[in-house]
């Protein structure tokens, strides 16, 4: 187990020594604010902070260390150009109140995000204000109910495919809509007698994730959203992972009214940890007035940022969203081109493709044996000497590997849902196909290694149960000081 740096600590050790005679005490300040002890700051040389930190830093796992099969959550390793470009001090020192005359380049940043999105997804109008995937749903939502308010349409109900994402429902029934779930047809895909039923003159969106979370595109796309829009409903959606379809189709072309992307998952930065996200929400013509405020604009050649629309849905962040998180979207979109995201998709499908069809037979996949950027497999045939998918994810941490999804989607049973993103090379995905391969065999010859593992990790097996309704959020002062 690693030391803390209170435990490194040695009286009178320093990293820096300057000379001549210490500071003399501040005078002015009242006595009852000076310090009668020491801080009790640990006293460490350079190296041993250096080395400190960078041992902690290799104690979880990390995407510059190795791979992150982590499907639907694409957490990618992503170019450091990007982290380069937002860290300039233009940008990075903006103040949020500063005057437009002063921002010029920010607001052309927005304003150029904007349009290379709208070009991206052949939508008409984008927003960059929500701050995640499921804040651009909410958003989503909002629109959608004030198109029909406006309109004095009484649409109450939202249809989601039982394969979808968990936000999904969630930010519907936020907004106050009745969710409805859509069971899967067989081959994965939605069943359109099951929509064709449930959608009527009460359904106000039908959301659908394009390909979905079984890593399936929708190939009868074209009568779904026929179907929705007969009906008078709007279609949304789901695109948080936008890096199956890049440069190859276009949501707005197959007739999507309302959809959101993730700046965080496809668009460089990286996701996870909690930091800040980004969730632009694009739309049709129809539902561009509704779109919330301020917005960018362009006016005698200069950048404003203006909020003056009645039919607005209004503000949904404090000033306009993630700055830092655009300039890292935009070096990425900029710097790969049209062709570069053309191969960016291209790369993650091919890469999802290689490994499903060598792990497929150890691990069945039971839809879509073609699969876009993500496939999902079962731990099922290792249920009979008692593994479960739990174990297989634990144990792949002691190959150096960050576990995959596990158990969702919940239609597949002892689900493993496995993306390997476009950054991979075919070195990295056949030692993953090793891990797994080795892993298989395993269940077979020594599960209890399985049901133990990992065996390597700075931490073993977690109660996880206790972990979540109990956390231990600061250790106490006595067990770190030792
Ligand atoms: C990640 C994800 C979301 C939610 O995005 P957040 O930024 O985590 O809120 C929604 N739908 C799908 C398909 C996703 O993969």
């Amino acid at each position: 187990m690693a030391r803390t740096i209170f435990e490194k600590s040695r009286a009178g050790r320093r990293g820096y020594r300057f000379s001549g005679e210490p500071a003399p005490a501040p005078s002015g300040i009242p006595d009852s604010y000076l310090r009668k002890q020491a801080a009790g700051l640990p006293e460490v040389s350079e190296p041993e902070v250096m080395r400190h930190y960078v041992a902690l830093s290799t104690l979880n796992h990390h995407v510059d260390k190795d791979l992150y099969p982590l499907g639907s959550c694409t957490m990618k390793y992503n170019p450091k150009l990007n982290e380069d470009v937002a860290a300039i001090k233009g940008f990075a020192g903006l103040h949020p109140e500063q005057r437009d005359d002063d921002t010029q380049g920010a607001l052309e940043v927005i304003h150029l995000l904007e349009e290379k999105l709208c070009a991206i997804t052949g939508m008409d109008r984008f927003t960059l204000s929500a701050a995640a995937g499921a804040h651009g749903e909410l958003l989503g939502m909002l629109l959608a109910k004030k198109y029909f308010v406006d309109r004095k349409q009484n649409r109450r109900k939202v249809l989601v495919p039982d394969s979808a994402h968990g936000t999904n429902p969630a930010s519907a029934h936020l907004v106050g809509f009745q969710n409805q779930a859509l069971p899967s047809g067989e081959n994965g895909e939605v069943d359109l007698d099951v929509l064709n039923r449930n959608l009527d003159d009460e359904t106000a969106v039908f959301m659908l994730t394009v390909p979905n979370t079984l890593g399936i595109f929708e190939s009868r796309i074209g009568e779904i959203i026929e179907l929705v829009h007969a009906k008078g409903a709007l279609c949304y959606l789901d695109g948080a992972n936008l890096n199956a379809l890049l440069g190859w189709a276009r949501p707005g072309d197959m007739g999507f009214d309302i959809i959101h992307v993730n700046l965080h998952k496809t668009f460089s930065t990286p996701h996870g940890g909690g930091g800040p996200g980004s969730g632009p929400v694009g739309v049709k013509e129809a539902l561009a007035p509704l779109l919330p405020e301020p917005r960018v604009r362009r006016e005698n050649g200069r950048y404003v940022l203006a909020a003056d629309g009645a039919e607005s849905v209004g503000a949904i962040h404090s000033f306009y969203g993630n700055f830092g998180i655009y300039l890292r979207a935009l070096s990425y979109i900029i710097r790969h081109g049209g062709d570069g995201l053309r191969r960016i998709s291209a790369a993650a499908n091919l890469n999802a493709n290689y490994v499903a069809h060598a792990l497929d037979g150890l691990y069945p996949i039971p839809h879509g044996k073609r699969c876009m950027h993500e496939f999902v497999a079962s731990g099922e045939p290792f249920k009979k000497y008692g593994v479960r998918t739990l174990d297989i994810a634990k144990r792949l941490m002691d190959f150096g590997f960050h576990a995959p999804t596990v158990y969702f989607p919940l239609i597949v049973p002892e689900a493993l849902m496995i993306e390997p993103t476009e950054t991979e090379s075919k070195e990295t995905l056949d030692r993953f196909i090793d891990a797994m391969r080795q892993i298989a065999k395993e269940a077979a010859e020594n599960p209890e290694l399985l049901q133990t593992a990992p065996h390597n990790t700075p931490v073993r097996r977690l109660d996880e149960v206790t972990a979540n309704r109990k956390p231990i959020l600061t250790a106490p002062l006595e067990d770190s000081t030792g």
